[in-house]
């Protein structure tokens, strides 16, 4: 069922009081009967249970009754029987330890079943959304925790000694507990997200512009993908001696181009998201003075499901319209959950306006302070609920039919993973974007966007250079000093890494600099799956069909790139690019005497599946090449020729940008926020400022 917004209960419009009054005052009936049992009144008893009954008589229409509040009544419904029913003077004679001992196991029993009773306080304060959050979950934890101490200490010194209920020591403890719950719910979960990236919290600091000898650099950048040439590029333009370092002779690593006679492919990347005024990828290319207008073409994308043809309409509304004519049972639920994931979308874009790219919650803490970060997800409720779910949890609260579902979940995203196993966040960047913003393709070819950026870097002075790889990244007691190819040496106080982190830390530093513990963390990181790549040029004008086609069922996407750009094949000719995600391990190595006969059968398979979408290839086909997991391998170092890095589901952990060595940065799909050209970009950026200090833009 969709969620009724009408049913969300916002703090800020309902203006309830906020969560700590609501606490402090679930306090109400149990300091009443403590001051009454002071004064060996039982008439307390009777006037708590009336509070506890006023207390939680609210909540049960609210239908939300607290934890403490439940005891609270069923411990004074038992005093008051016990009390007047068969006149045992227990309950106020023994006042200080029954009720200590019960506000204790209470507060344990609320522990035990995840729902500290600090926390459903605190829920006054913040969306619904937010209620499952895992920091919020720690925060109330520890918040509780701390009650339950105060409960065993006050339980044993009431007990134990002569010291009464409105003793100022009782009455210093409760106060205590209850400020440090007011302070630790606004600064604690800040400070539990900093504490996750403790052993990253360096900083080297390097002016721009200082005396360097001839092979001294301000930055190394190790690999030319898309990251590492957005972080060049963005800090040459400020003023820093940067050196990039590739190993093959072009730049641009995944996000390249083929050609073959007069055909030119891209090498892989199909679209890109992030293309539209405050995307991250025009927001970059404003940055460094590149003018964005021209650079792009937008996709046209079709859908191929159970012999339907769905041609997705642009924008929020195209594609509402466009299911809505296939699922019209399901209309309002479409626009619900577009709706929904619009908001979200947008939130996370909010930091794009401010910083130049959406950011990890730890340098929101940073970046924005303890106390403001704790405000936000009563500003971007939406946002952070897509942030603790899955994409599958997300489409499920909306929509009921599975096709739909399924065809909501097969956008060509730059995840590879299921929507089970798609986390919102990843969901918001791969999917919602380009569903929302449009899906966009480099006119010329993806290679042209990597050129841009190279120009950008040598017109500021960077150097680039190519066919150089970097053997090692030189270390003194965990700082980098340099890198390393061949004989030469290159001194550097940065070290940008765009190669993928396992190959960094397996490869390219020491074992002893790096530490067991990462090593081992980094070796637990799965890789995601590879991909087998058709290039065909064909002899048909394919112009009457959309730019992307992906078949659902067939589990391929056709890119074809000169319906994006006329120039990418001869006039009345095509150029296509397939995409088919396989295995690592589906493909022997080129060693192997089968390699070249699997290859020519895998793509003899491609192209017999795409001419029942396109029935013009069959015959047409003028130029073949294909691309097996091995050369997705060789072609970037990147481990198992993995498409996106590292695993990309929620399952998946992925290392911090910075990494344990002093001055050594991580950009790109090893990182924050993930694959893809798009996230690529976002991690350049979040790079270069923490190198070049935050400004906003
Ligand atoms: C088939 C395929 C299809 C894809 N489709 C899409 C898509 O449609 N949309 C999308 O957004 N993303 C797509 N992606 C993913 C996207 O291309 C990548 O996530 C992105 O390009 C990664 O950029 P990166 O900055 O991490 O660098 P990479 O592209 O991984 O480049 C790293 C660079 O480092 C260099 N290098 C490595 N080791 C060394 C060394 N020791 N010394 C010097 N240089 C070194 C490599 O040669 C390479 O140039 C696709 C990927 C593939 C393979």
């Amino acid at each position: 069922m969709a969620p009724d917004p009408a049913s969300n209960p916002e703090p800020q419009s309902t203006r309830r009081p906020p969560g700590i009054v609501i606490l402090a005052l679930s306090f109400l009936p149990w300091a009443v009967y403590w001051w009454t049992a002071s004064q060996a009144n039982p008439a307390g008893v009777l006037i708590a249970l009336g509070i506890s009954c006023a207390l939680l008589a609210e909540q049960v229409l609210a239908r939300s009754a607290r934890i403490l509040d439940i005891a609270s009544l069923t411990y004074f419904i038992v005093a008051a029987v016990g009390t007047y029913g068969s006149d045992t003077g227990m309950f106020v004679d023994t006042a200080g330890p029954l009720s200590f001992a019960t506000l204790l196991v209470v507060a344990l029993t609320s522990l035990i079943v995840r729902r500290p009773f600090t926390s459903e306080a605190a829920k006054y304060d913040y969306p619904r959304q937010y209620w499952r959050n895992p920091t919020f979950l720690a925060t109330h934890s520890i918040t509780t925790i701390v009650w339950s101490g105060v409960f065993f200490i006050c339980a044993v010194i009431v007990a134990f000694s002569e010291t009464p209920l409105t003793s100022p020591l009782i009455i210093a403890l409760m106060t205590a507990a209850l400020i440090f719950t007011a302070f630790f719910q606004t600064r604690g979960q800040g400070y539990l997200i900093q504490q996750r990236f403790k052993p990253y919290e360096w900083h080297v600091r390097v002016v721009p512009g200082g005396d360097r000898q001839q092979n001294e650099f301000d930055i190394a950048v190790v690999g030319a993908g898309i990251g590492g040439l957005g972080t060049a590029a963005l800090l040459a333009k400020e003023g820093y001696k940067v050196l990039v370092m590739e190993q093959q002779p072009e730049v641009g690593g995944f996000c390249g181009s083929l050609m073959r006679d007069d055909f030119v492919f891209s090498s892989g990347v199909l679209s890109i998201g992030g293309v539209w005024d405050n995307g991250p990828v025009v927001k970059m290319l404003d940055s460094l003075g590149v003018q964005s207008a021209n650079l792009f073409s937008r996709h046209s994308s079709r859908l191929m499901y159970k012999g339907q043809r769905i041609d997705m309409g642009n924008g929020a509304n195209g594609v509402v319209n466009s299911l809505s004519d296939i699922f019209p049972e399901e209309s309002a639920r479409i626009g619900a959950f577009v709706q929904d994931a619009s908001e979200a979308f947008y939130q996370l874009h909010e930091y794009t306006r401010v910083f130049g790219s959406p950011l990890p919650d730890h340098l929101v803490v940073q970046l924005m302070g303890e106390r403001a970060a704790a405000q936000l997800p009563r500003s971007y409720p939406a946002l952070y609920d897509w942030m603790n779910k899955s994409y599958a949890d997300k489409l499920g609260e909306y929509l009921t039919n599975t096709n739909l579902k399924v065809l909501l979940s097969s956008a060509p995203g730059q995840n590879g993973t299921t929507a089970e196993d798609t986390p919102g966040l990843r969901a918001l960047i791969g999917v919602i974007g380009p569903m929302l913003e449009g899906s966009y393709y480099p006119a010329g070819s993806p290679r042209n966007l990597a050129a841009a950026l190279a120009d950008s870097v040598r017109q500021h002075g960077g150097t680039i250079m190519t066919a150089y790889r970097t053997d090692r990244i030189l270390t003194d007691r965990r700082q980098v000093r340099g890198v390393r190819s061949g004989d030469e040496i290159f001194q550097a106080h940065v070290v940008v890494a765009n190669v993928n982190a396992r190959a960094c830390a397996l490869q390219l530093l020491e074992a002893n600099e790096v530490g067991g513990p990462y090593i081992d963390f980094i070796k637990s990181l799965g890789m995601s799956r590879s991909a087998f790549v058709v290039y065909a040029g064909v002899d048909s004008d394919l112009s009457r069909y959309p730019s992307l086609i992906t078949d659902i069922e067939g589990d391929y996407t056709i890119l074809i790139n000169s319906n994006l750009d006329p120039r990418l094949a001869p006039r009345g000719r095509a150029s296509i690019t397939m995409v088919a995600p396989i295995g690592y391990r589906e493909f022997p190595s080129r060693e192997e005497r089968e390699y070249e006969d699997r290859k020519r059968q895998f793509a003899a398979l491609l192209i017999r599946k795409a001419t029942e979408v396109i029935p013009e290839l069959d015959g047409r086909i003028a130029v073949l090449e294909a691309a097996t997991p091995r050369t997705l391998e060789s072609r970037t170092s990147m481990p198992e020729g993995a498409m996106y890095g590292f695993d990309q589901s929620s399952r998946g952990r992925r290392p911090h940008f910075r990494a344990p060595i002093t001055g050594l940065y991580f950009v790109g799909s090893s990182t924050y926020p993930g694959a893809g050209i798009e996230s690529a970009i976002v991690s350049a950026t979040i790079c270069a400022n923490d190198i070049r200090g935050w400004k906003r833009v």
